[in-house]
């Protein structure tokens, strides 16, 4: 959104439209800590894969051949992310996903720290590094949320129940 203040009236206009905004319930709450509170209750594997952007080795996570029916939420905050409904073989060594448990979980964002662009998935609340998003996933979207298993944790409660 790309918005131009050039005088008063625009500015009362933005600020009437942050706060409907933000009372809409549209905006996700956001779960902020600093790095220090977020090493204490993750382990170091959970820390360097969402908050360092690291990658946990293929087919080492718990969740790469795993197919129970439930969901996934994120392992730094608990928001839904994921459900087993959309999870397929990718043959990755990476739990792959073809769409998230809802629109507004993750954020997608561009990723340039590989030296490459790619996509970056993120938890949308505390903005936990997931993993990639590729696009040679099943059709009809064609998308792949290719995603760490120690970015996530799995839950037998689903969304729909
Ligand atoms: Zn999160």
């Amino acid at each position: 959104m790309k918005i131009i203040i050039n005088n008063c009236v625009n500015i009362i206009l933005l600020i009437a439209m942050l706060a409907s905004f933000q009372s809409s319930g549209q905006g996700i709450e956001k779960v902020v800590k600093s790095d220090s509170e977020w090493k204490s209750i993750l382990t170091p594997e959970q820390y360097y894969v969402t908050r360092e952007n690291g990658t946990e080795l293929a087919f080492s996570g718990e969740y790469d051949h795993f197919y129970k029916e439930g969901s996934y939420i994120c392992i730094n905050c608990g928001n839904l992310l994921f459900d087993s409904e959309s999870k397929f073989d990718s043959g990755s060594g990476w739990p792959s996903y073809f769409e998230p448990a809802k629109e507004q979980s993750v954020d997608i964002i561009e990723d340039r720290l590989f030296g490459m662009v790619g996509k970056e998935i993120v938890c949308a609340k505390c903005n936990a590094h997931l993993g990639h998003v590729f696009e040679d996933g099943p059709k009809p979207a064609g998308l792949r949320y290719c995603v760490n298993s120690v970015a996530l944790s799995f839950t037998r409660l689903n969304k729909k129940k």
